[in-house]
């Protein structure tokens, strides 16, 4: 359970104690018309998080009342998603679509009440009498239509007799409330539509307004959590369920903060544009804030977790820095991940004294990780080094290898450069060295002070891998669309340069490369012959503000 208790947990504990109820449901009530983002996951926290901690449970509702934007495929990325973030919908997989027939009695409940009625009004001017904030609406002349004929207009809406947009059917609130939304809010709605699910049975489809707190009150859920955005919904919600004299217990609606990242877009409407535009490779591309996407990248799930616990439950809407997200993922991995060697441009140096191979016995951990492993790590005549950790002219806080300043292997020996070869451009290709015998890691007694460690692999072990680098999808904090895209958030090395354990022992999926940061083997792409690595995250947070 969360270490201090948000407010929600507040109102549910309540309800407990005064005996509302007697048994905690919740639902996570997605649409099935895109991949589930970081959101999604802050409510899947909150509602299967819930459900868990008082010993209830929470559905997984499909909330597919639209017919025209949703499909399978989505349905099971969501299902994926809960599962990978560690919870379980157990048998409580519900489709709103399943309601259908449920919902439409209630329509024809609240018409024979003289509740509801249809309105042959057409959209334009629905709009117009609906009046403003300021002025009061008009009802609807056809609002004085008896039920007999309201019952029978409802009635062809369902078989088919009219066309989009034709008629509605509404509720007969109050065309002077204060809040817009209660002035007469629509009901149903025609749509000669092919639903995923049911097919075309139905040609008129339940507004959300209706659909949603009666799919709640039909499932038995007791705290339908939502969106702030939602909030002036409540009083549609609550109007519905009594209107209709339904039998106890009822659920309430409770709203709570979206979460809204820099650097991110999170509508489902933009992301679509993204990945049907090819401006990403599909829903699971790396720099996606999609579940799908994160875990392609190498994210943990307990890092999201973590995140969303850290950033809590909150009553006003906020901004979150993706960097705190960022920082959950390398406290994770800080914790878990082998480190190992990999050279992302290398430079070939030719150790001029060393002849042979050994294989020095170097951890997978460093001390301050609780955890055992080392691997045989092969040293050889030549080596790859990464470029920049050689500079000929070096600036004065250069601590890297140069013509005069050493430098030692990491795990090895201390390395000192000879002479500089290039090519007829004058650029480096290649350098002679000498290492210093008695200067192995751990044995060191040669006396010579370096002033730093730097990464490498031997030339003739080293495995060639592609590495995916990945910067922020968007250059803008507060993107809008595709003129914020970062034109450099992807970038291929094809001739990287890693240890052979990393493929021939495998100690993990994920890895430390040493001083580069983490890497994911890709779950797709990767093979023993073509490995492919995912940069996860960077070793700190180095993103200039
Ligand atoms: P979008 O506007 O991107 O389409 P949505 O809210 O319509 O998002 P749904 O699939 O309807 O997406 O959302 C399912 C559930 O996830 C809802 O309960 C919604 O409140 C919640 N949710 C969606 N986005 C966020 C977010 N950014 N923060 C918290 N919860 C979210
Ligand atoms: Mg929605
Ligand atoms: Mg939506």
């Amino acid at each position: 359970m969360s270490e201090s208790k948000d407010f929600l947990r507040t109102i549910v504990e309540e309800d407990l104690q005064s005996g509302k109820y007697q048994e905690i449901i919740t639902r996570f009530p997605p649409e099935p018309n895109g991949f589930p983002h970081i959101g999604h996951a802050k409510s899947i926290c909150i509602n299967f998080g819930i459900a868990r901690d008082y010993h209830g449970h929470c559905n997984l509702r499909m909330d597919d009342t639209n017919p025209t934007t949703e499909d399978m495929k989505y349905v099971e990325a969501l299902k994926d998603a809960v599962t990978w973030l560690g919870f379980s919908w157990a048998d409580h997989v519900r489709f709103a679509s399943d309601y259908f027939p449920k919902i439409y009695d209630y329509a024809v409940t609240l018409v024979k009440m003289g509740k509801a009625y249809v309105d042959s009004l057409n959209e334009e001017e629905i709009r117009e009498y609906r009046g403003t904030i300021k002025e009061a609406g008009r009802r609807s002349p056809f609002a004085e239509r008896s039920i007999e004929e309201n019952l029978d207009l409802l009635d062809r809406m369902r078989k088919g007799e009219f066309k989009d947009g034709e008629h509605v059917l509404r509720a007969k609130i109050d065309m002077s409330a204060a809040n817009m939304k209660m002035r007469d809010p629509l009901l149903y709605r025609i749509r000669h539509a092919h639903h995923f699910r049911t097919g075309d049975e139905w040609c008129i489809y339940p507004m959300y307004d209706f659909a949603h707190c009666l799919s709640d009150y039909i499932e038995g859920v007791t705290h339908s959590i939502c969106t702030l955005e939602f909030e002036n919904n409540r009083d549609i919600y609550d109007w519905v369920l009594d209107a209709l004299d339904l039998t106890p217990p009822r659920p309430y609606q409770h709203e709570f903060a979206r979460l809204g990242m820099n650097y991110t877009v999170m509508s489902k409407r933009k992301l679509l544009e993204l990945v049907n535009g090819n401006y990403v490779n599909g829903w699971d591309d790396p720099r996606l804030p999609t579940i799908a996407g994160y875990k392609r990248r190498g994210y943990t799930p307990e890092a999201i977790l973590n995140f969303c616990d850290q950033i809590g439950i909150a009553k006003a809407n906020s901004m979150v820095d993706v960097a705190q997200l960022e920082f959950c993922i390398r406290d994770d991995l800080n914790q878990k991940v082998p480190r190992v060697m990999c050279v992302l441009d290398p430079l070939k140096v030719t150790i001029e004294n060393y002849d042979g191979e050994e294989a020095i016995d170097a951890s997978y951990y460093p001390h301050d990780v609780p955890k055992e492993g080392s691997r045989k790590l092969p040293f050889a005549r030549e080596i790859y080094i990464e470029r920049d950790d050689f500079m000929e002219n070096p600036p004065a806080d250069y601590y890297r290898l140069t013509p005069k300043q050493s430098v030692r292997l990491k795990h090895a020996y201390i390395l000192t450069c000879k002479e500089v070869i290039k090519d007829t451009h004058g650029n480096i290709v290649e350098l002679k060295a000498e290492y210093h015998p008695h200067s192995k890691s751990g044995e060191d007694t040669s006396g010579i002070k370096t002033k730093s460690a730097i990464h490498w692999v031997s030339a003739k072990h080293a495995k060639q891998a592609e590495v995916r680098l990945y910067e922020r999808l968007y250059s803008n904090e507060a993107p809008d669309g595709l003129e914020d895209l970062n034109p450099d958030s992807l970038h291929v090395i094809t001739n990287a340069f890693v240890e052979p354990a990393v493929i021939t022992e495998k100690p993990d999926v994920r890895f430390q490369f040493e001083r580069q940061g983490y890497f994911f083997v890709d779950p797709i792409d990767y093979t023993d012959a073509k490995p492919v690595f995912n940069k996860i995250v960077g070793l700190k947070d180095s993103w200039a503000k």
